[in-house]
């Protein structure tokens, strides 16, 4: 049965490429992780373990906290923990970390807002898919972990996640957060009763408490939200690796093409780096570009003197030591762009005088466009498809390195 997270969600919208990777491919990093994703595990860690000691009605001091985490960090650390930030050390994550402990216990201690229902709650439902074309309704399964659940003195139910980015989002991101609305489906369906539910997120970093709420049509929305871009994942075909910001975080860099020659060769000595093949051709192509851009440049100005020559002397040619040069003037039919409002009229004659079809062809780049996004119905899609050979085109993008844009 076909199953999803916010995670593998995020995974697809951020990169496709890396969403195969990680669960078509099944490729694993072994040893693989980035100091935030660590940091925010210990940190978990330590606020459960604040909770069940709270639950056993037993209220640890900040130090033990504290300790427990530092006890963690120490005993989970690794080697392959990676600081892509290079202007902070592993020592100022640890830092932060307890900072943010001891910022979230002092904000809270006694511990006594709230009673905990349960903590690093799994939780799996099923959203159901229906057939378009008429066939049968499948299932897939969410599936993710709550944080805390928690009930308030005045019975309201809070789904509660800690955050440890250095991004505070606005009122209108958390409103639309997939995440915890995910999470307040299934809540909905293990509380059918409840009387409020609150989605609640901790801003470790920035000690701030942010609240949420879902209708039930925001929830509807959502779950339709949901279900197309499942559709999107699997009916995905090319997985186009999505070069961003995010790729230094990415375990698959070295197997990636985008990063792949960026990660061999940028642990090469400086000499055997200019000796790389792929790095001596980079250097060529964008000589050679600069200098096409250059040769253009005058190109198009000695262009503007001839013909401002060819007009003021009334010639249409002009001869040289060795070559000649015709040049041509021509007056042609103009009209408006479609997007102008006096082609809708002139487009309102033509079909009025019964013309429109000796003027109108298919646009390939729509039909193309169609194609991909799949917005036909599916029979019609698929005879069109009958005539769609697959041909590959190449094109060369130069540009600055990252970090020296
Ligand atoms: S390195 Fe970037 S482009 Fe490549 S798989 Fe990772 S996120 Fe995608």
């Amino acid at each position: 049965m076909p199953t999803y997270s916010h995670s593998k969600l995020s995974t697809f919208e951020s990169c496709p490429q890396k969403y195969k990777f990680r669960y078509i491919d099944k490729i694993k990093v072994e040893g693989y992780d980035t100091i935030e994703a660590f940091l925010g595990s210990r940190a978990h860690e330590a606020l459960e373990k604040l909770y069940r000691d709270v639950l056993m009605t037993k209220i640890p001091k900040a130090d033990d906290i504290v300790e427990f985490y530092e006890d963690s960090w120490e005993r989970n650390w690794h080697p392959g923990v990676e600081v892509v930030r290079k202007d902070y050390s592993a020592e100022d994550y640890r830092n932060l970390g307890r900072s943010c402990l001891r910022s979230f216990y002092k904000r809270y201690h006694p511990f006594d807002q709230d009673k905990t229902l349960a903590l690093e709650e799994r939780v799996t439902f099923p959203l159901v898919k229906s057939n378009v074309n008429g066939g049968r309704s499948s299932q897939v399964y969410i599936r993710g972990v709550i944080d805390r659940l928690a009930i308030t003195p005045d019975d309201v139910i809070e789904i509660q996640d800690y955050k440890t980015s250095r991004h505070m989002p606005t009122q209108m991101e958390l409103d639309a957060d997939r995440q915890l609305g995910l999470y307040r489906i299934a809540v909905n369906r293990r509380f059918p009763n409840a009387k409020e539910v609150r989605l609640v997120w901790h801003y470790l970093i920035h000690d701030q408490r942010v609240v949420s709420t879902r209708t039930p049509e925001d929830l509807e929305v959502l779950t339709g939200e949901i279900l197309d871009l499942i559709d999107r994942i699997e009916s995905e075909t090319d997985f186009y690796p999505k070069e961003s910001a995010l790729c230094d975080w990415c375990e698959y860099q070295s197997i990636c093409p985008v990063r792949r020659h960026l990660f061999e060769v940028e642990q090469l000595p400086l000499e055997e780096f200019k000796e790389d093949d792929g790095v001596k051709l980079v250097d060529s192509y964008a000589q050679l570009k600069e200098k096409k851009r250059q040769v253009e440049g005058e190109l198009d100005e000695i262009e503007e003197r001839i013909i401002n020559l060819a007009r003021e002397k009334n010639l249409t040619k002009l001869v040289g030591s060795d070559q000649q040069l015709k040049i041509s003037f021509s007056r042609d039919y103009h009209f408006p762009p479609v997007t102008d409002p006096q082609w809708q009229v002139l487009e309102r004659i033509i079909r009025e005088a019964g013309r429109w079809d000796e003027i109108v062809t298919i646009s390939h780049p729509k039909l193309k466009s169609i194609m991909k996004k799949k917005t036909w119905p599916e029979q019609l899609w698929s005879k069109v498809r009958e005539f769609a050979g697959i041909k590959e085109s190449v094109r060369l993008y130069l540009s600055k390195k990252r970090g020296e844009e």
